[in-house]
């Protein structure tokens, strides 16, 4: 079986051929041009399906909150305008006449994690990543938890500063104005004597000066009061952090140090691991339940 995979986001199209062993190949990438709309993004997304030869399945995984049973985005943020309401799986479908699975991204993740990265044999933990905004998922019983209307898991949404920063849901002192990449990279450039990307902030003669370190470790601080928060509701044995940014040592290595002095004692058995996967693991998730399709 060959499985075109896509992994959908603001800024690239990320896409590979996946094999019935879940292996993949040919992996490529194009910008999702994401101003252009959700109607122009499929449509790219058909064209791309279209000059492959013996595709049995399509898998997307996509920004955005999404019915995976009806294969629907049901709520995009503005950063992919008119996406919310898109209705992928069919638009798909009738161009190409190929089953297609459609998925949100951390949810994708966290399928993938389940399967074959740092979760797999795991019936419940929770999925978490990092970057502009922060994304997550619940994984209980053995399957995602979807909510009423497909979109439960806004861990980034979590009020964790009343009255805070204001977020682009709308709200104010949401977990991800404080505990994102991007919140990181906007502190430690307000101390820093030059501008400083994500990672160049954990390279040694950058973290060493003690003013940006001090942002770094307070905005550690802020990662694990959500996390806490994530402990103390489901009580899970295991919780997975990605997005790219935790690829440092340093961060899991602090949390790791910090976090079970915090906790009740009953809680401290939850183990707290780095994605495996890690950019592979969306593409892996959806093209596993694209082979499942009819
Ligand atoms: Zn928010």
């Amino acid at each position: 079986m060959r499985i075109l995979a896509f992994d959908i986001g603001g800024t690239f199209i990320k896409y590979a051929i996946c094999d019935e062993n879940f292996n993949l190949s040919d992996k490529n990438k194009v910008p999702t041009e994401a101003e252009k709309g959700g109607q122009a993004l499929i449509e790219k997304i058909i064209d791309i399906i279209l000059s492959y030869d013996d595709i049995d399945r399509v898998a997307i995984s996509t920004a955005g909150q999404v019915d995976s049973e009806n294969g629907i985005v049901v709520y995009s943020t503005d950063n992919i305008p008119y996406y919310t309401g898109m209705m992928v799986k069919k638009l798909i479908e009738n161009k190409t006449k190929i089953p297609t699975f459609v998925e949100n991204d951390v949810n994708a993740a966290a399928l993938g994690e389940a399967k074959f990265g740092a979760a797999k044999g795991e019936n419940d933990f929770i999925c978490l990543t990092y970057g502009t905004g922060i994304g997550g998922a619940i994984f209980l019983n053995g399957k995602l938890y979807k909510g009423s209307s497909s979109s439960a898991a806004e861990l980034g949404h979590m009020i964790v500063h009343a009255g805070g920063r204001q977020c682009t849901c709308g709200g104010e002192g949401c977990y991800e104005c404080y505990a994102s990449a991007k919140a990181l990279i906007s502190n430690v450039n307000k101390v820093s004597d030059k501008p400083l990307d994500a990672f160049q902030i954990f390279e040694k003669e950058n973290i060493e000066k003690p003013e940006i370190r001090s942002e770094v470790d307070k905005w550690i601080d802020e990662i694990i009061i959500g996390l806490i928060n994530i402990i103390y509701t489901f009580n899970p044995p295991l919780i997975v952090l990605g997005g790219g940014i935790m690829n440092e040592d340093y961060i899991i290595d602090l949390i790791d140090r910090k976090i079970y002095s915090k906790l009740m004692d009953n809680f401290k058995n939850v183990n707290i691991v780095r994605s495996k996967s890690g950019n592979d693991a969306a593409l892996l998730g959806v093209a596993y339940e694209a082979a499942k399709l009819k």
